[in-house]
C-alpha cells in the first residue's frame, strides 16, 4: 500500500487563521474524527497531509476540504507497516517541507473474548494502533526538533481508562498510547515539542455505526449528557492542544466522553 498521490492548487488559500503557515499530518483522515479533524485544521489555516489505507477516500477528504477553501494532500499509507509510513512521510515532507503538527488518529478494532482472541487479532490491533503511532512519531520528530517546535496528538479512549471486556487487544494498544504520550512529553519538551492524547468516549462513526442499536441505546444510559459524541466535538478538543494556545500543555490525557468516565 504504498502508492502515493497528492493533488496540488489551494494551497494559496490557506494562509488564514491560527494556523497558517503550518503543516498537519492526520492519520486515518479520511473518515470520522480524523476527516472532522482535519476539516477543522485546514479551517483555522493548516495545510493537512491525510494519511489513510484507502486512497480513494482520502482523495475524496481532500476535494471536500479544498471545496471548502482549505489546502489539503492525500497519501496512501498503511499505518501498521514500517515502510509503508516511512515512504509516505517521506513524500509528505518533501512536498510540503515541514511537519509541525501529527494526529495519531488511525485505529482498528478486532474484538473477541480473551479465550477466543487470536494472536493475530491481538497483534494487527497492536501494530496499528500502537507500533503505528510509536512510528509516526519518531518519524516527524527529527524535523519537529530541528525546528523547536511540534504539536503531536494520539487518539485513545476511554477503554484506555476503564476497559472493556472483548477488548483485551484494543484497551492494551490504547493504554499503551498513554505511556508513549507521557514518555515522549518528557523527551521531546526541552524542544518545545508538546504530546497528549485524548480519549474519546463513544463517537458516532463508522467504528461504532457497527454496534446493534440496543447497544446504543444502553451506552447512552451511561454517559451523563445522554447521547453518543460527533465527531466535530471531539476534532475541536484536538484542534486546541495542537494550536500555539496550548503551548503549556503537554503529557496530558483530555478525556470527551459526555462525562461517562470521571
Ligand atoms: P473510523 O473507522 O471512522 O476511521 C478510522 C480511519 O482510519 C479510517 O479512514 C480507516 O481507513 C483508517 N485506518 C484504519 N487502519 C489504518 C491503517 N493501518 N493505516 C492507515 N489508516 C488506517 O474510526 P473513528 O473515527 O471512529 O476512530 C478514529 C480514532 O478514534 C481511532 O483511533 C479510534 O480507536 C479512536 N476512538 C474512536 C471512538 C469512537 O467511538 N468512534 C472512541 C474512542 C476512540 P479504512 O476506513 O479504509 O479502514
Amino acid at each position: 500500500m504504498d502508492a502515493i498521490t497528492s493533488t496540488r492548487g489551494a494551497d494559496a488559500v490557506a494562509g488564514k487563521g491560527e494556523l497558517a503557515g503550518q503543516v498537519a499530518f492526520v492519520t486515518g483522515g479520511a473518515s470520522g474524527i480524523g476527516l472532522a479533524t482535519a476539516q477543522v485544521l485546514a479551517a483555522r489555516g493548516a495545510s493537512v497531509a491525510i494519511f489513510d489505507l484507502n486512497l480513494d477516500r482520502a482523495r475524496a477528504a481532500v476535494d471536500g476540504l479544498r471545496a471548502a477553501g482549505g489546502a489539503a494532500h492525500a497519501f496512501a499509507a498503511d499505518i501498521a507497516d514500517a515502510a509503508s509510513v516511512e515512504t509516505a512521510f517521506t513524500a509528505a515532507l518533501a512536498q510540503l517541507a515541514r511537519v509541525d503538527i501529527l494526529v495519531n488518529n488511525a485505529g482498528i478494532t478486532r474484538d473477541g473474548l480473551l479465550l477466543r482472541m487470536s494472536d493475530e487479532q491481538w497483534q494487527q490491533v497492536i501494530d496499528t494502533n500502537l507500533t503505528g503511532a510509536f512510528r509516526c512519531c519518531r518519524t516527524v520528530a527529527r524535523a519537529m526538533m530541528k525546528s523547536r517546535y511540534g504539536r503531536i496528538v494520539s487518539i485513545s479512549s476511554v477503554v484506555a481508562l476503564m476497559g472493556n471486556a472483548g477488548q483485551a487487544n484494543y484497551a492494551a494498544s490504547k493504554a499503551g498510547l498513554l505511556g508513549l504520550t507521557r514518555a515522549l512529553a518528557r523527551e521531546l519538551a526541552p524542544r518545545a515539542i508538546t504530546v497528549n492524547a485524548v480519549c474519546p468516549g463513544y463517537i458516532a462513526t463508522e467504528m461504532t455505526a457497527r454496534l446493534p442499536d440496543a447497544v446504543k441505546v444502553e451506552l447512552a444510559a451511561k454517559i451523563p449528557l445522554a447521547r453518543l459524541g460527533e465527531p466535530a466535538e471531539v476534532a475541536e478538543v484536538i484542534a486546541f492542544l495542537v494550536s500555539p494556545r496550548a503551548g503549556y500543555v503537554t503529557g496530558q490525557v483530555w478525556t470527551v466522553d459526555g462525562g461517562m468516565v470521571m
